[in-house]
Order: structure tokens, then C-alpha cells, then sequence
């Protein structure tokens, strides 16, 4: 793959002046004062480097949260007095920009569905005129468009950006899956062939959507992919939290699992086994996918049976089955995929679709 004309101008000081990994956390959502003091009071600045709070919230549905807007800017300027960390929040046009560079803000990030809007991102980018030093995070957008992110990156580097970095937080996808986002491990590389020289921070919390998987991608992210940062969800009071409650986690219990991580020894010093982790981590996410497929396909198979048996149709139906049996083929051969490894699939595949129908 080609490498991007980016990669020679990229500013990467920031983030090698600070740990590896470095650690985002802090709320999904200000809330109150009270609860920005106390998050961030609770965090162990020797892990955590950079307090997040959101303050504006682009919320999928209306009548939701939608941020407490300004007055939280100041609560993020006074964390950064009293603790020594760096603040951070989201922006989403001219006008959050202007106000969050006015309250001293140290990182601004674009949200995923910012990052799918080329109008937003240029917006953001020609609303930094003259404050081209600050360093700003673009997550991934929310479909699995690498052309996009890659474009939302070259609109703010035209405009003379050079502090960027990224976050991966996943990708949607229109089925059910264990993860809130997908994470796609495969597109996170395809990316890192393209920009090698920008960071790359994961956003465990929004992939998983639980606190339980925090851990696992962080593992994998960290040791495997050798992301250079972390942006974890944490709240005082994480089940009564205004928005995303159900995946953040005490900053007591982050720090545990930071220690876990860090002194945990998944990653192999051995180039060799490494590339192999790498490789097979991408192989667990395809078989996870090919599983979540069969067992949607054995709901439809399931409901097409009770709609024969109503219409009193044969379950089985010779032109159909030979139907599909060859257009497998013909696109698996398309795809580099063996005649005898699609007939034997499909063989079993239909072979539970009819026992499915019987009952
Ligand atoms: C967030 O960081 O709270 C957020 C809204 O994330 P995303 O843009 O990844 O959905
Ligand atoms: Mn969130």
C-alpha cells in the first residue's frame, strides 16, 4: 500500500514526551461540577496523563443528553490547576473550537460522527487558523471507511495541523456482534501501512460497550498492535453516569487494569511470534464474524420454515438448493476459494436449514 505524503510532516513530540501507553480517561459526559472534580481527583496521575470529558454530546437520538455545554469547559480548566493533567474534550464545529481554545483546553478530538461529515472536519480545520499548534485526535468514523479518516487527517494537515493522532474506537455494524463497534482489526492495519508515523490511541470503551472487555482489547491493542495510547471511559459514580453508564469503570478499578496490562507479558520480544499473534488475532475476529453470519442465516432459515409449512410447500426445494449451491461456487472461485470447500460448507449448511424447517 501507498504511503501517504502525511507521514514526512507528521509531529509525533507530543505523544513521545509522554508515557507508552499514554492514558486518556475521564467521564463520557460532564455532568456537574461535583463529578468532574471528584473523577478526576480519584485518577492516579502517574498512569493517567490526559482527564477527557465530553461537553458537547452528539447523541444518536434526539431527547437524549446532549452535553452540558460551556459552564463545563471551566470544570475542565480547573482539573488542570489542581491536578497537572492535561485536559481533553470533543469539538464539533467552529464555534466548539473557538470556546474550548478560549478555556485553555490542551487536546481537542473529533468524534466518529464528525469524522464522517467532510463538511464538519473542514469546518473544524479552517476554525484552528492561527492555533495550528494544538494537537488534535480524529476518531475513526462510524463505518468502516478508511478513505474517509484518512481524508479527515488531510484536511486539518492542509491547513498546517501537525500534532495529529487517532483513535480507533471501532467500527457499527448492522448485526448483532459481542462489541458496541467492531474493531476491526484488519482496517487498523491497513491504516498503519498508510500513516505509520501517526499515533494511534484505542478507544477500548466505545468498542466494547461493557466494562467487562475493557481489559482484552486493551491487551490486544497495546501488546499486539503496538497502539501508542489508551482513551478509557471512567466516572466517580459509573452506574449512575448521564450517558454510556453501562462501560465505564471507578478510576480505582482503571488503575487496576492498567496495572494488569502494563505488567502483564502478552507481547513476545520474538518479531516471528508476534506477527503470528497479530495475524491469528485477525483470524479470531473473522471466525467470531462467520459465527454471528451462521446463526443470523439459521433465524431466517428458521422463519422461512414456518412460512412453508403455512403455504404447505416441500421443505426441501431441488432448484433452489442447486441455485445456491452454484452461485457459491462461482463467487468463491471469483475469490480464490476451492469448488470442494464451498460444496462441503454449503452441504452443511443446508443440511441444518432443513433440520432447522422439520420442527
Ligand atoms: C465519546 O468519546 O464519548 C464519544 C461520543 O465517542 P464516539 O465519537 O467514538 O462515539
Ligand atoms: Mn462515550
Amino acid at each position: 500500500m501507498e504511503k501517504n505524503i502525511l507521514n514526512n510532516s507528521i509531529d509525533r513530540s507530543w505523544i513521545e514526551k509522554l508515557d507508552n501507553p499514554l492514558v486518556i480517561s475521564g467521564p463520557c459526559s460532564a455532568e456537574s461540577e461535583k463529578q468532574i472534580k471528584e473523577t478526576a481527583i480519584r485518577m492516579d496521575t502517574s498512569y493517567v496523563k490526559v482527564f477527557r470529558a465530553g461537553i458537547w454530546k452528539p447523541r444518536t437520538k434526539p431527547n437524549n443528553f446532549e452535553g452540558i455545554g460551556k459552564v463545563g469547559l471551566q470544570w475542565l480548566k480547573n482539573v488542570k490547576k489542581n491536578t497537572g493533567l492535561m485536559v481533553a474534550t470533543e469539538v464539533a464545529n467552529a464555534e466548539h473550537v473557538k470556546l474550548a481554545l478560549s478555556f485553555d483546553i490542551d487536546i481537542l478530538w473529533i468524534g466518529a460522527r464528525s469524522t464522517a461529515s467532510p463538511f464538519t472536519v473542514q469546518e473544524i480545520a479552517d476554525s484552528l487558523k492561527g492555533k495550528e499548534d494544538k494537537i488534535i485526535l480524529v476518531k475513526n468514523p462510524i463505518h468502516p471507511d478508511l478513505e474517509l479518516w484518512i481524508g479527515a487527517l488531510e484536511r486539518l494537515f492542509s491547513k498546517g495541523v501537525k500534532k495529529l493522532g487517532v483513535i480507533h474506537r471501532g467500527f457499527y455494524t448492522y448485526k448483532t456482534s459481542k462489541y458496541r463497534n467492531q474493531p476491526n482489526w484488519n482496517i487498523l492495519l491497513n491504516f498503519r501501512s498508510i500513516l505509520p508515523r501517526i499515533p494511534i490511541i484505542c478507544d477500548p470503551s466505545h468498542i466494547c460497550g461493557n466494562k467487562k472487555g475493557i481489559l482484552e482489547i486493551s491487551k490486544i491493542a497495546f501488546h499486539f498492535f503496538r497502539c501508542d495510547g489508551l482513551m478509557i471511559e471512567s466516572h466517580c459514580d459509573p452506574d449512575h453516569a448521564w450517558s454510556d453508564a453501562q462501560q465505564q469503570i471507578t478510576p480505582e478499578k482503571l488503575l487496576e487494569m492498567l496495572k494488569k496490562l502494563i505488567y502483564s507479558n502478552n507481547y513476545n520480544d520474538e518479531k516471528s511470534q508476534n506477527q503470528l499473534d497479530s495475524l491469528r488475532i485477525l483470524i479470531d475476529e473473522i471466525d467470531e464474524n462467520i459465527i454471528t453470519l451462521l446463526a443470523e442465516r439459521m433465524k431466517i432459515s428458521k422463519k422461512l420454515g414456518i412460512l412453508k409449512k403455512k403455504y404447505n410447500i416441500a421443505l426441501l426445494q431441488k432448484n433452489r438448493w442447486e441455485y445456491i449451491l452454484n452461485k457459491s461456487i462461482k463467487l468463491g472461485k471469483e475469490l480464490g476459494v476451492s469448488e470442494e470447500i464451498i460444496e462441503e460448507i454449503f452441504k452443511i449448511f443446508h443440511k441444518e436449514s432443513i433440520n432447522i424447517q422439520k420442527y
